[in-house]
């Protein structure tokens, strides 16, 4: 019997904010404690479907928005690759991407997927791992942490934040879902599937957020440093492109981190905030 794993409660202070340039967007106070630059788009801003038509634009646009010179992003392809990029636009086909190069976003695309923001607390690097179930199970997380080992960082030192996506409230998978987690990840992911009803016949919703959260701890994440911002993507659909509740059609938001130039911490260089809530 494997133990089910302790689940994570911290929502690390996520909260929306009305940027100067309209634009509604979510972040961590986690992370604006450690001075990083980062938010997660909204539908109330730019929808990132559109860097696959015109790369040029809304990259380029989120980057000087939070202060930084220029944002990289992938071909995101539900699998267990990442890569480090050192320069912006679209670096490749993987689905997590780190950098060490300061000034520098990695952009991370989503219509209902997990984009986990992780950071160094000693400034080395960040990334993002796009955490769809598929690349859930190929090991995305592990290979987001060790991409950024081999940048110089220890994982005792990272900070993980797990961005707006389908919650277990609403995220349900069939029984090949549950058998290719358990194939992947171990045994012990059967606590990341419950049944809500009996009469589902093998229908379960899969808990995402529980089983990066413990994919972060096991590649060496301390507890306290891992951090789910606990919105649903299709609850908060008003907010949130969902591509299980509009298809094809939905667009994208981006979960988006940065390490700053030391302009950016200058305090002017901070945006104003108008709007405030609570968590969602
Ligand atoms: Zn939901």
């Amino acid at each position: 019997m494997s133990v089910r794993p302790e689940e994570i409660h911290s929502h690390g202070g996520f909260r929306l904010e009305r940027l100067p340039n309209g634009w509604l967007v979510g972040r961590f106070a986690v992370l604006d404690a450690m001075g990083l630059p980062h938010l997660v788009t909204t539908r109330q801003g730019p929808d990132v479907q559109e860097l696959r038509r015109d790369p040029g634009v809304a990259g380029p646009e989120i980057a000087r928005c939070l202060g930084l010179e220029d944002a990289a992003f992938l071909e995101q392809v539900h699998g267990g690759d990442v890569l480090a990029c050192k320069q912006g636009g679209c670096v490749g086909h993987a689905d997590g991407l780190v950098t060490a190069k300061k000034g520098l976003a990695v952009l991370g695309k989503s219509g209902d997927c997990p984009i986990v923001l992780i950071a160094d607390r000693r400034g080395r690097a960040v990334g993002f791992a796009h955490a769809s179930w598929k690349a859930t199970v190929a090991g995305i997380v592990p290979a987001t942490v060790r991409n950024m080992v081999d940048l110089g960082c220890r994982p005792v030192d990272l900070v993980a934040c797990i961005c707006p996506s389908a919650g277990p409230c609403c995220y349900e998978v069939g029984e090949e879902v549950r058998q290719a987690a358990l194939d992947g990840i171990g045994s012990h992911a059967e606590a990341f599937f419950r049944s809500r009803d009996a009469r589902a016949f093998g229908r379960r919703h899969f808990d995402l957020w529980q089983a990066n959260a413990d994919a972060l701890i096991r590649a060496g994440l301390t507890r306290e440093s891992v951090h789910i911002s606990g919105v649903c993507t299709l609850c908060r659909n008003d907010l949130f492109p969902s591509h299980r509740k509009e298809g094809g059609a939905a667009g994208r938001f981006a979960g988006v981190i940065g390490l700053p130039t030391p302009a950016v911490l200058a305090e002017d260089e901070i945006p104003d905030v108008e709007q405030r809530s609570g968590h969602l």
